[in-house]
């Protein structure tokens, strides 16, 4: 009898709870799942850093004296003809908060599982927690989980033999593996580690002030995101190396400091956020589909995949050249810093009048990053499908000219528009004739912001709206700021709970 270690999103061997805990013959898997790859949200770009992982565990394995054994197919087909090979004792896994197509395959495992007698174990790899009842002690709970020894990886565990590693195929399914992506993220966890150490060495210096512009925030936020979702590296061993460094830094006089304190101490809080947030999805898988919400789910309107103005929007042609910018440097790199996700999210959703489920599929997909618990409670978020967050109306005409004031972001992703002076390369349609082979703009910006408010008027006004937001926010909002701005940007957090308190609902980006 065998056991057998299955790697999901979980790509290391250290502070590997799973591993550490297997005895006997013991086999690493991963299986390749090509109906997961088939998704509405899953991409190449995530394949890609997904193999790239792989390939970096299959030799943190072999340091170890054991085998990434590899398997392409269903995972209870996987699981069933291992089980006939060898016979399988236990299974250890991560538990998994994923989407609703991965939430309904582990149930078929557990049910594989418990009709041969397989003991599955499944451990925690994040704070967060199943089965929770109420989100009021889960800050305590969650800074338990991150203080935990770390798991070293183990040694002398015995392979099983005579077991064909399998390759890893260069592609999941037949698909066009090229999705406009030119700057892969590195991966592995040499690369994450290298990036957290870079970042405490000085790269984080500006974080705070260069996190929000998409020109500054590549280079002074951790980029850690990708990693993160794979887990090359351990959110407990990110966490405890970064409160070792504030430490250090702590005790070194200011002026020597390679990153302030601040600096450390707001990278901590977004680490925090980041289980926050998928601990919403843990608690309600459906928050992929369903608004949380009621008013706001029986509000929607379906978006057709091939919609124009979802299609304009996602390929960055517009005519409103700061989103273009941004939505063009995201499909070439894989990544966009926050401010800009949620500026995104929030033109399709109350400019474009989209329906969330459909821009936020197509981020997702656009995302190397793509975390389901963080997107989907994000998407709802910054589209007011939440009812506990101050709906924030992003003008992307003013963020342009807030982060970006020069134009060079535009004139990069945009070279349309990149021959005109500053002022005009933020609103190209004051010139008497549109520049050549950039659209008119697909709204106007202010008409469309002013309907998307009257819309979230009529929908705050619904009887009973307060009440359920009251059940939402019992469910999944934050104890530490309660029921203001459910958000990591403390500067907004702020603003919201001021507007909140002068009476006003809406923030409006004017
Ligand atoms: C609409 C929308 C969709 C998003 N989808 C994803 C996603 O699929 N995957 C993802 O990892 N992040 C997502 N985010 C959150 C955030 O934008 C990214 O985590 C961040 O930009 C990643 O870059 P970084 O690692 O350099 O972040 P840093 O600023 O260096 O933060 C470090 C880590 O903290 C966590 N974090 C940071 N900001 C947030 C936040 N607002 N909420 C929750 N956790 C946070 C992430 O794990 C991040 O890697 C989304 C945000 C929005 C508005």
């Amino acid at each position: 009898m065998i056991e057998v270690v299955w790697f999901k999103r979980d790509l290391r061997v250290e502070d590997h709870a799973a591993l550490a805990s297997a005895q006997g013959p013991v086999l690493p898997l991963h299986v390749v799942e090509p109906e997961y790859w088939r998704g509405e949200d899953a991409s190449p770009r995530q394949w890609r850093f997904t193999r790239d992982a792989l390939l970096d565990l299959r030799a943190a394995l072999a340091g170890i004296g054991l085998p990434l054994v590899v398997r392409v197919g269903d995972v209870v087909e996987v699981l069933a003809d291992l089980h006939a090979r060898h016979g399988i004792r236990a299974l250890h896994s991560h538990e998994e908060t994923g989407n609703l197509w991965t939430y309904a395959r582990d149930r078929a495992v557990g049910r594989f599982c418990r009709a041969h007698g397989i003991a599955w174990t499944e451990h925690r790899q994040f704070a967060v927690f199943r089965r929770l009842d109420s989100r009021d002690r889960w800050a305590a709970r969650a800074a338990a989980h991150h203080a935990a020894p770390l798991i070293p990886a183990p040694r002398g565990l015995m392979a099983v033999p005579e077991v064909a590693e399998g390759a890893i195929p260069d592609q999941p399914r037949a698909w066009n593996p090229e999705d406009g992506l030119l700057r892969p993220q590195p991966a592995g966890r040499a690369a994450a580690l290298s990036l957290l150490d870079g970042f405490l060495a000085g790269r984080g210096a500006d974080y705070r002030r260069g996190m929000s512009s998409p020109r500054t925030a590549p280079r002074a936020c951790s980029r850690l995101s990708p990693h993160l979702a794979m887990g090359s590296v351990s959110m407990r061993e990110v966490m405890q190396r970064l409160a070792a460094a504030r430490q250090d830094l702590a005790a070194m006089d200011p002026r020597e400091r390679p990153i302030p304190l601040g600096a450390a101490d707001s990278l901590a809080s977004r680490l925090h956020w980041h289980c926050h947030f998928i601990q919403k999805l843990e608690s309600e898988p459906e928050l992929e589909r369903r608004a949380a919400h009621p008013a706001a789910e029986a509000a929607r309107r379906p978006t057709a995949p091939d919609d124009p103005l979802l299609l304009a929007w996602a390929e960055g042609r517009t005519g409103l050249p700061f989103l273009d910018a941004c939505m063009r440097s995201l499909i070439a790199t894989g990544w966009l810093n926050f401010r800009m996700r949620a500026m995104v999210q929030a033109v399709a959703s109350y400019h474009l009048a989209l329906d969330w489920a459909a821009s936020g599929a197509r981020l997702a997909r656009l995302f190397t990053d793509y975390e389901p618990g963080i997107h989907w409670p994000q998407v709802q978020m910054q589209s007011g499908a939440t009812g506990i967050n101050t709906p924030r109306i992003y003008n992307p005409v003013k963020q342009g000219l807030d982060q970006d004031p020069e134009a060079k972001f535009i004139a990069r992703w945009v070279p349309e528009v990149a021959h005109l002076p500053s002022a005009l390369r933020h609103m190209p349609w004051k010139l008497d004739a549109p520049p050549p082979g950039y659209p008119p703009p697909v709204v106007d910006v202010t008409a469309a912001m002013r309907a998307a408010r009257d819309r979230l008027t009529t929908l705050r006004a619904t009887p009973g709206f307060e009440a359920a937001a009251r059940g939402v926010y019992r469910k999944h909002g934050s104890r530490a700021r309660r029921f203001r701005q459910d958000d990591p940007a403390s500067e907004r957090a702020k603003a919201a709970a001021r507007a909140a308190k002068a009476g006003r609902q809406l923030r409006l980006d004017v």
